[in-house]
């Protein structure tokens, strides 16, 4: 754990959030400033920085991520589709530094996001 990453708090019990799936190794919970009708972050309980930290060792984590997304986007009815997001870095809109996927849904999609 990093006591000064949020999402760390999180996992920990720190800091509340609207949790919707917890596995041993992911953590789904809605996004506090929602940019879709359904905004959830899925999250590794373990903290590693961005896309940019996985290694060959983290593959079964991330099917578990993308996993958790499928059961997410399942419990909140997205039937007609949805998104993930994951910035990487400053320039990628990354603002906390705890690998993060976005699953964004409730809305019509436009491409190319901003
Ligand atoms: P990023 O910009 O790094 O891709 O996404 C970070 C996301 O985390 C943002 O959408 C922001 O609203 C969300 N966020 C930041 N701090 C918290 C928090 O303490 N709780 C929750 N639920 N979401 C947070
Ligand atoms: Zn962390």
């Amino acid at each position: 754990m990093v006591t000064d990453c949020p999402f760390c708090r999180i996992v920990a019990g720190d800091i509340s959030a609207d949790v919707l799936h917890s596995t041993e190794d992911v953590l789904a919970f809605r996004d506090l400033h929602p940019a879709a009708p359904t905004h959830v972050l899925i999250i590794p309980k373990v903290h590693l920085e961005s896309i940019e930290q996985l290694t060959q060792h983290e593959a079964p984590l991330l099917s578990h991520l993308f996993n958790a997304a499928n059961h997410v986007a399942n419990a909140e009815g997205l039937r007609k589709g949805w998104r993930l997001v994951a910035n990487v870095g400053p320039a990628g809109g990354q603002t906390v530094f705890h690998l993060h996927l976005h699953l964004l849904g409730g809305r019509q999609m436009t491409w190319p996001p901003g």
